[in-house]
């Protein structure tokens, strides 16, 4: 519409502002709105659009973006007190591919403090809610990036995804979402929770909106030495929807104990749909997903209790007011600065890397990690694609896990692995349960091959004609 100039891009920046103050007040999505510049920013690519320019196809969009990315200028609080006023001096390399493609940047997006969560409820500043229902939590730790598509307050935003928090709320909240292959994307600029574990990704409406973005912005970046030297398609114009001979593949440790049996019944459904237009289905085994909580736990907390290391009280933002010395200085503002689940992984990471217990739980949980590791490279040997729930059950209640961390912990227990493994993985909705509440499909792929996926889930959402989305 805005290349046929059916629409301007200040028209539909307006609009999205528009949806923002007419629903944000129940859905809590956005921690910073960017208004002023992002009709400024939506002026100048009409201008361009006049000119006749050619532009990216994502230039003059509404997008936006989790708080945990760096945004020059724009506040990124990481959903903490700890960062409450801090303004980054430079973009995250993701950030600064979408701003050069000329995307309109609507706002920062609520989250679990320092992406340490299930369900947006560890914001330090207000849970996000549901856009299908608002009582019912958005997922997390990305929840106000699903949430702010679901309900129409951002076209596409970005997320980050360390143990599922692309997926998980792409499910809940039953949109599209994809967690690219460790390496593909930059995670320069990305605050960083578990560094060998954390991807930037796309969410969006359909699956060409994410295939398009994350065309923009995966490649190399010298900025980010984990970062892959590779060529990548653009992987919204190979976009098929022929199905015939891909091999998929069943874990039955996905359809066990603990998955919800409508969950199950669902996803098993949505492969059917795709057996039927010449998709190959085969049960296979992925013995170690028992051990995946379990070592995703360790190894996450040991790499955030490093990583937050920095939050000082000297280097950046929070600092406690009254303290005695130095060490009360440090503990005073670590202590008032960060929230309890924070803290908690802090503790955990901690004790596991301590030298009485490293050999027991960091170093097993490093060997549990190959193990897993390799399990999924022998599947991969001969099949395609492998299909699974997402989340255990659709969206639960605010409050409802909250009291006990064990609990919220299982909601992740099928998204983990995948980053273990450093694979790509993406969640699109396939079905709605009684209250109404998506049901989010995961597919599986193995490394680099997001192109697969993204056309496992077009030929799906061609199946099925499209996603719905919430009213509000
Ligand atoms: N829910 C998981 C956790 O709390 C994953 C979070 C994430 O992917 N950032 O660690």
């Amino acid at each position: 519409m805005l290349k046929n100039k059916e629409i301007s891009s200040t028209e539909l920046t307006k609009s999205v502002f528009d949806r923002i103050k007419a629903v944000e007040g129940k859905v809590d999505a956005y921690l910073t709105l960017n208004e002023e510049n992002a009709m400024a920013q939506a002026a100048d690519i009409d201008s361009k659009l006049d000119a006749g320019e050619e532009l990216s196809p994502l230039a003059g969009i509404p997008v936006g973006i989790k708080d945990n990315i760096t945004t020059k200028g724009l506040r990124t609080t990481c959903a903490s007190r700890m960062l409450e006023n801090y303004v980054p001096p430079f973009n995250a390399t993701a950030m600064e591919k979408v701003l050069d493609s000329g995307a309109v940047i609507t706002g920062k997006l609520n989250m679990d403090e320092f992406a340490m969560g299930s369900s947006t409820e560890n914001s330090y500043y207000k849970p996000t809610k549901n856009p299908f229902d608002t009582d019912r939590i958005p997922g997390g730790s990305s929840g106000g990036s699903a949430a702010a598509v679901a309900a129409g307050e951002a076209v596409v935003t970005l997320g980050s995804d360390t143990g599922g928090s692309i997926r998980q709320p792409a499910s809940y909240c039953g949109v599209v979402g994809l967690k690219p292959t460790y390496g593909a994307v930059s995670r320069y600029g990305l605050v960083a929770f578990a560094s060998s574990l954390d991807q930037i990704g796309p969410l969006g409406k359909c699956v060409k909106d994410v295939a398009m973005v994350q065309s923009l912005i995966v490649g190399h970046d010298k900025l980010d030495a984990t970062s892959a030297y590779r060529e990548y398609p653009n992987y919204e114009s190979q976009l098929k929807t022929d199905l015939k001979g891909l091999k998929i593949g069943l874990p039955k440790e996905y359809f066990g104990e603990g998955i919800d049996p409508f969950v199950k019944q669902s996803v098993l459904n949505a492969v059917k749909e795709m057996e039927k237009q010449g998709a190959v289905v085969k049960e296979i085994s992925l013995p170690s997903t028992d051990y995946a909580l379990s070592s995703y736990y360790i190894i996450s907390s040991a790499e955030a209790s490093s990583n937050l290391a920095r939050y000082d009280g000297v280097r950046y933002g929070f600092r406690a007011e009254q303290f005695d010395g130095l060490t009360d200085m440090y503990e005073r503002t670590r202590s008032e600065g960060f929230g309890d689940e924070v803290k908690r992984r802090i503790m955990l990471g901690t004790f596991v890397l301590s030298s009485g217990f490293y050999d027991a739980y960091y170093k097993k949980a490093k060997l549990l990690q190959r193990r897993i590791q390799s399990e999924f490279a022998q599947q991969f040997e001969d099949i395609d694609v492998i299909a699974a729930p997402t989340t255990p059950s659709t969206a639960f209640k605010i409050g409802e896990n909250t009291g006990d961390p064990l609990k919220m912990y299982a909601t992740d227990i099928c998204t983990v692995t995948v980053n273990i493994a450093g694979l790509p993985a993406m969640s699109i909705p396939c079905a709605y349960d009684n209250n109404g509440l998506p049901v989010g499909l995961q597919l599986i792929g193995n490394r680099f091959t997001e192109q697969t996926l993204l056309n496992t889930a077009y030929a799906y959402e061609n199946i099925v004609g499209g996603f719905k989305m919430p009213e509000l």
